[in-house]
């Protein structure tokens, strides 16, 4: 069975050793606080609660699922008392400013917070979680009089809330949306319609459950210009902050998933329930997408947090469960065979594995160092700085969601492998992990539009490729003092000024592409987001080796000599046998597309 255990020593080694989080919350407005002790403390804390109280509850609840009676949602046993725990505690307040009641803490914390609670109980995470993307959108175009109301109850996690985009009709072409908002004239709205896929849109935790809506308004203009927000809060709220009378708006089913069963998927009715406008009339998709690349992170630690449960499960069965002879001799000739970690295609799934948990980790905890950046400027009033920052974030989220998620079903596919034939039964909790992380290269945007959203967006349009020219800076950086070396150091050092010169040209080469055939964006886009995935993976595992490697030589580092060589030889790991896979992603990037749409759509069934 699983059994998680928070990976403390790794998160220690990035925050401390790598990207210096002391330095990074030293010079931030709202890091203060965030002392070693204090950030220590919260990470034995989360971790605890993780490993005693929601990861017990993984298999049990993915197994229960929730129930639907009458438009009531019931969560699986010992979900409420979870969520009960984690109120109390006041974890949901952690990143979120003092006048609402939170702890005002950079928001790189909450994001380490949802890695563990995500990895120890992805479905339960999901409550809390869209929480988040609720109060970011009222902390930034709520009216003081709605900040008043709901935010404190939101910070605190007596209530929850949701984000409502999708219908039947549209997912991501949101310019599609018809849900109508009339004006009730008394600065009200009546909202009417029906939103789909809705996380957490009905549930028992709570006694009040708030809604973030997409409508439009009756004279709005068609496509996404006429798009605007709306609250809807599950009851009505007395002037005193009482709940009132129950609002229209109905759970009409849940969904039968695939996985994150535990996790309710609600079919939601607004039947004229009563709302309130967010923000800007027909700006209502600016709104929604506010600190968008922050959501989006948090579904790309999804991808950490499967490669790591994954991992932890298939190395503990590796390490006990026989099977024949290591090929040069007997490993362990004391048993009727040698354990299935001595099997080099063992270790190969393994690594793997290890490799996309840690090296996801350090690309994860780099961007949540741009989010504290972003999100310091936003509560400071700093408009042109969170501009900026936000823009330097946009580049990296495609490539974290799109690149991470893809990469955690295959780390949880190995998983499954990695335990035979046991680890496609349930007994192990192996294949939930699998079914569970199928879903995270799908909401949030799909990975094709992730990849559409990078090359054609962030990268041609926006950019003409300075954000590829930016980031390549810094690989060429970290890796001129080393160019020279001998052993590994002088490899990887070699191999990312490979990789500027490569990525440039192949963005280079895109572009040109680009203007004869706009074609091709679409159909390079996802090999382009993988190709980027890859090698910006291979610059954190470089950074990474290069800290281990001073730390053995120094003989100054704070964790033992085998840590650090184990780091090393994951570092030699995925240059020699996951890097060499951008190489293949180049070439079909630059494949005409022509290849993709030649044969006419009638066509393409051969029966
Ligand atoms: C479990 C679960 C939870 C969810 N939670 C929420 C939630 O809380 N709130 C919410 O609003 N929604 C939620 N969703 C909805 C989710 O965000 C959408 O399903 C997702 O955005 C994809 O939309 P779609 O399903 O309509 O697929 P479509 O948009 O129809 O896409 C289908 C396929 O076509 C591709 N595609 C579409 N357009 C293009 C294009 N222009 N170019 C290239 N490829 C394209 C896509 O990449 C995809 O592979 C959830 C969904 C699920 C299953």
């Amino acid at each position: 069975m699983l059994n998680y255990q928070a990976p403390l020593r790794d998160m220690r080694f990035l925050m401390n050793e790598v990207l210096d989080f002391p330095a990074h919350y030293r010079q931030l407005g709202s890091g203060e606080e965030a002392t070693p002790d204090t950030v220590d403390a919260i990470l034995e804390a989360v971790a605890s609660y993780c490993q005693e109280v929601l990861a017990p509850l993984y298999v049990r609840g993915g197994e229960e699922g929730c129930h639907w009676e009458d438009g009531a949602v019931r969560t699986p046993a010992g979900f409420k008392a979870a969520y009960g725990q984690f109120v109390a505690g006041g974890w949901q307040g952690l990143s979120f400013p003092p006048e609402y009641g939170g702890l005002g803490l950079p928001m790189s914390l909450n994001l380490l917070k949802s890695e563990m609670m995500g990895t120890a109980n992805w479905s339960f995470n999901m409550y809390p979680g869209l929480s988040i993307g609720c109060i970011n959108t009222l902390l930034q175009y709520g009216s003081d009089e709605v900040k008043a109301q709901y935010l404190p109850r939101l910070v605190s996690g007596e209530w929850t809330g949701t984000m409502c985009l999708t219908e039947p009709q549209c997912g991501s072409d949101l310019a599609q949306v018809r849900c109508q908002a009339r004006p009730l004239g008394d600065g009200t709205y009546a909202l009417t319609g029906t939103k789909i896929f809705i996380s957490s849109g009905e549930h028992d935790l709570t006694d009040n459950i708030v809604h973030i809506v997409l409508a439009r308004l009756p004279d709005a203009p068609p496509g996404t210009r006429g798009i605007s927000l709306f609250l809807v809060s599950k009851y009505l709220i007395h002037a005193d902050g009482s709940l009132g009378e129950r609002n229209p708006v109905h759970c009409g089913s849940i969904e039968h998933k695939m996985g994150i069963s535990a996790s309710a998927t609600a079919v939601l009715n607004f039947d004229g329930a009563r709302a309130l406008l967010i923000g800007q009339p027909n700006k209502g998709l600016e709104a929604m997408f506010t600190f968008m690349n922050t959501a989006r992170i948090g579904t790309a630690i999804q991808g950490v947090a499967h490669a790591e449960l994954s991992f932890q499960g298939a190395l503990a069965y590796a390490r006990e469960r026989r099977s024949m002879r290591a090929l040069s001799g007997k490993k362990e000739p004391e048993q009727v065979a040698d354990a299935l970690i001595w099997h080099p295609d063992v270790r190969r799934m393994l690594l793997t594995q290890k490799a996309v948990a840690e090296g996801g980790r350090a690309m994860i905890y780099a961007a949540a160092q741009r989010a504290d950046r972003m999100f310091a400027a936003a509560w400071a009033g700093d408009e042109a700085a969170y501009q900026r920052h936000d823009g330097e974030l946009g580049f990296f989220t495609p490539i974290l969601k799109g690149f991470l998620t893809e990469m955690g079903v295959e780390a949880a596919s190995l998983g499954v492998q990695v335990l035979g034939g046991h680890g496609y039964i349930r007994e192990h909790g192996m294949e939930q992990i699998l079914r569970d992380a199928r879903i995270a290269t799908l909401y949030e945007g799909t990975t094709g539009i992730q990849a559409l959203d990078l090359l054609g967006r962030k990268v041609l349009l926006q950019t003409r490729g300075q954000c590829v020219r930016d980031f390549c800076g810094s690989m060429l950086a970290l890796a001129r003092p080393y160019l020279l070396s001998g052993g590994l150091r002088g490899r990887m050092a070699r191999a990312l000024a490979w990789r500027d010169w490569q990525w440039q040209w192949l963005t280079l080469r895109l572009m040109l592409q680009a203007r004869r055939d706009k074609e091709q964006v679409g159909a390079a886009a996802t090999d382009y987001l993988m190709y980027c995935g890859y090698v910006m993976m291979g610059y954190h595992w470089a950074q990474m080796a290069f800290v281990a490697d001073e730390a053995l030589r120094s003989a100054k580092g704070t964790e033992t000599d085998a840590f650090y060589q184990a780091k090393i030889d994951t570092a030699q790991f995925f240059l020699e046998r996951l890097l060499p896979r951008a190489d293949a992603h180049a070439r079909m990037a630059l494949a005409p597309a022509d290849t993709l749409l030649r044969t006419p759509a009638e066509d393409l069934a051969a029966g």
